[in-house]
């Protein structure tokens, strides 16, 4: 391994004020480039089909590609105005709470964690592996999916299982998502004028992968993911909360493998195996035609969704806001209505109309009288990992030893 570690790299210079976000996949890398003077867009891309017929062969032919894209651009990795570089970091097991300043202590820390991500934490050590070769004078940062639900406390991150098992195994909830998480209950306060630390607020992450989570003051107390990204809600391929008497079931009377049932269960369910597509789209477009199993899977979604709404409201004991974000929860307006029918009991009042309304920004769509806020944040993740990356990159900390 290239042995340059960056946590003495200078600072940059004051027009170096850009910053690359890599977000390497298990089978595509994202990329933006962000001018944190003004927090502007420079350029955005994404390489897909890693290892598959007709994409690139690995990740670091995908990243290759990536910094050719923005060469062409005009945009070189090799400007001295790139600041530094954020990567999107799945896992940072309980060693991760904070983003981090890459060394090669760091990346031996991520790589030690890959047994709790088997398929993401590879790409996340190939994508920084990569970008020190080309940029080993920069600052880069590690900013962790886990790191904004390390305050969980112990009784919402235990499971209840034997404690000499989990603890050898690292087995506990862990919540990914949490760039996400941060980013929309931070801005969820700004939306009610409020500072983070005086609101209670459900943050419900609805993408392809999908979570929620309880945020108190600012500090994230549950969430519903878990070990993995499998647990909790209904996803668009994933099953999300299932007794783990049907793993045993499986395999005992199906005769299936591990593998087997790891791929049933992130791969073929949620709405996928509930109806046949992951797309809520296309789901409405169904039920439209009156489609029985369409209807069912978006009424199992529902419902999942309406029971951690229900636990994060015991949880908190005073909710200020429940918050919707990502693919789903900013478009669908039939599942936000559908989530939050019938629950004036709890101080929820939707206004349908301002539900309906398409728009981009933050915005409110609970009725003026309603206790509870109900809000569209839409999340920027790129954005979250831009913003500790310059942090970090400008105010590095003091090295230790
Ligand atoms: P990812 O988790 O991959 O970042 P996104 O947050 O982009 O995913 O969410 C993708 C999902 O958002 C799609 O699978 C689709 O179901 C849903 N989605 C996007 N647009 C709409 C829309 N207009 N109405 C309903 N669902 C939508």
């Amino acid at each position: 391994m290239n042995g340059r570690a960056t946590t003495g790299a200078a600072r940059p210079a004051a027009d170096a004020t850009r910053v690359l976000v890599l977000n390497s996949g298990s089978s595509s890398v994202k990329y933006q480039l962000l001018d944190m003077a003004d927090e502007s867009r420079l350029a955005s891309g994404l390489v897909e089909r890693i290892g598959e017929e007709g994409g690139v062969a690995d990740h670091t032919a995908a990243l290759d590609r990536a910094a050719r894209e923005l060469k062409d651009r005009g945009l070189g990795l090799d400007s001295p105005r790139l600041a530094a570089i954020g990567h999107r970091v799945v896992h940072g097991g309980t060693r991760f709470t904070a983003p981090t300043l890459i060394t090669d202590e760091v990346v031996e820390e991520i790589r030690r964690l890959v047994p709790l991500a088997p398929l993401h934490n590879p790409a996340n050590i190939t994508g920084i592996t990569v970008a020190r070769e080309l940029r080993p004078d920069l600052p880069q940062v590690a900013v962790f999916d886990t790191a904004f639900h390390s305050t969980v406390p112990e009784a919402a991150a235990r499971y209840a299982i034997d404690t000499e098992t989990a603890d050898r195994y690292g087995i506990r909830r862990y919540g990914f998502h949490g760039t996400s998480h941060a980013f929309v209950s931070a801005a969820t306060a700004e939306l009610l004028g409020r500072a983070p630390a005086e609101v209670n607020v459900i943050v419900l992450h609805l993408g392809n992968g999908a979570s929620a989570s309880a945020v108190r003051g600012g500090v994230c107390v549950d969430t519903s993911m878990g070990l993995t990204p499998l647990e909790g809600l209904v996803m668009g391929t994933r099953s999300g909360d299932v007794d783990p008497g049907v793993l045993l079931h499986l395999e005992r009377e199906a005769g299936m493998s591990t593998d087997e049932v790891d791929r049933l269960l992130n791969k073929r369910s949620g709405l996928l195996g509930l109806c046949g597509d992951n797309d809520m789209r296309e789901i409405g477009r169904r039920m439209a035609e009156g489609d029985a199993a369409a209807q069912l899977a978006f009424d199992v979604y529902v419902h999942r969704l309406r029971r951690y709404v229900g636990a994060f409201t015991a949880v908190l004991g005073r909710v200020d806001a429940v918050v919707f974000t990502a693919g789903v929860g900013e478009n669908s307006a039939a599942v936000r209505e559908a989530a939050l029918r019938g629950l004036e009991p709890l101080g929820i009042e939707m206004d349908s109309v301002r539900n309906a309304v398409r728009a981009s920004g933050p915005r409110l769509v609970s009725a003026p009288s309603s206790r509870v806020a109900v809000a569209v944040v839409p999340t920027d993740e790129e954005l979250a990992i831009a913003r500790d990356t310059y942090a970090l990159a400008l105010h590095p900390p003091q090295e230790v030893g």
